[in-house]
């Protein structure tokens, strides 16, 4: 069984992660594929150079994250564009990845994605958990950790897919807005479920 764990931006996917990997249940970051596939020497990163131009590439041969950004953003075209260079790509490593983890002989593995609704990633899960904190929540541990500010932070909330949204698609949901040691014994409950049933009921 493959669980997707999903949420917005420092809603708290990677520490639910690690909640889980502490139980022994293995994980795979569909972030850090995605920045796989780009890595020098990949033929993604090639396709990119070859449509969007060398501006695109830094002095060291890596992309050029914030140049790419700035040519996609706001043109849903050239978005569209890089999605069907990367998302097919992103996609077959993650198969590979999971494939692999299974074959570890997990009681079950996570696909831990921010993307798992908007990129079809959730076709190559069993069940969809969503982490959940309110979005001012969000705003906080956004601007406490990276190098934005509020009005940066919300921006970002606002450009993603909605709470709501996200809540409406769940299976599972854990809420993440309290301390990090609240969220030891729902991470623990829900992986009682997942190694008993295969698949629990409808959370
Ligand atoms: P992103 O997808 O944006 O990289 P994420 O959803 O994986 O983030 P984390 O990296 O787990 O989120 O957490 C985001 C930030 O919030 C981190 O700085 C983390 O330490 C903090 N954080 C996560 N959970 C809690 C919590 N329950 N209490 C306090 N801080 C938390």
């Amino acid at each position: 069984m493959i669980i997707g764990v999903t949420g917005g931006i420092a809603s708290g996917k990677s520490t639910v992660a690690r909640a889980f990997a502490a139980l022994g249940i293995p994980w795979v970051d569909a972030d850090e594929v995605a920045r796989e596939i780009v890595a020098p020497g990949e033929p993604a990163l090639a396709e990119i150079a070859e449509h969007f131009g060398e501006g695109v590439i830094a002095p060291d041969g890596s992309l050029d994250r914030r140049a790419l950004r700035e040519i996609v953003f706001g043109d849903a075209a050239e978005r569209r564009r890089l999605e069907a260079i990367t998302h097919p790509r992103i996609r077959e490593r993650l198969i590979a990845h999971l494939a692999r983890l299974q074959a570890q002989a997990a009681p079950y593995v996570l696909l831990v994605s921010p993307l798992l609704f908007e990129s079809g990633q959730q076709a190559l899960v069993d069940r969809c958990l969503v982490v959940d904190v309110p979005e001012a929540v969000q705003v906080a541990r956004t601007a406490a950790r990276d190098d934005v500010d509020e009005a940066q932070a919300r921006a970002i909330v606002a450009a993603q897919m909605s709470r709501q949204e996200r809540l409406d698609r769940a299976d599972d949901v854990i809420d993440n807005s309290a301390d990090e040691e609240t969220l030891a014994p729902r991470v623990a409950e829900l992986d009682r479920r997942y190694r008993a049933a295969g698949l629990p009921p409808s959370a």
